[in-house]
């Protein structure tokens, strides 16, 4: 794929919460998923396995980061950590802090579940508490990754 048609080249910087030596963390911004973290491999890079030993390391290292402070600063009921990367040629990983009451628990974020009028005012109401949490989370990420990796 040219840089030029991939998405994840010309990605909205104001994105980026961190820029890594060889990958970015970045928030995700679902709006549905608001606890959305995504880490991306700078290089078209397709498989894991593509990556050299070290590497993977680095950005598994990454990975397991963002997964402990969104627990110590999220608390959420389950972190989902996924590698699909069917529709671009960048190795990734989404790490979904999940609730109980968010639409789809527990199934995947990507599946389709039908919810209640019920549910889905519980739903907005955690979305809505959870988006005011999310900087001090945001925050928290960026000033343990620049710890780490500056
Ligand atoms: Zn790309």
């Amino acid at each position: 794929m040219n840089p030029i048609d991939c998405p994840l080249c010309r990605l909205d910087q104001s994105t980026v919460l961190f820029a890594g030596p060889h990958w970015l963390a970045i928030d995700a911004q679902d709006p549905v998923y608001p606890a959305f973290t995504r880490i991306i491999w700078h290089a078209h890079v397709k498989e894991m396995s593509d990556l050299t030993r070290l590497e993977r390391t680095d950005l598994m290292g990454v990975v397991f980061e963002v997964e402990a402070i969104m627990r110590k600063h999220l608390n959420p009921d389950k972190i989902n950590v996924a590698s699909l990367g069917n529709q671009v040629p960048h190795v990734h990983w989404h790490v979904i802090g999940r609730w109980h009451n968010d639409p789809t628990f527990p199934d995947a974020i990507w599946s389709t579940k039908a919810q209640s009028a019920d549910e889905r005012a519980r739903s907005a109401a955690h979305r809505k508490s959870l988006a005011r949490r999310l900087p001090e989370y945001h925050d928290a990420l960026i000033n343990h990754l620049n710890g780490l990796y500056s």
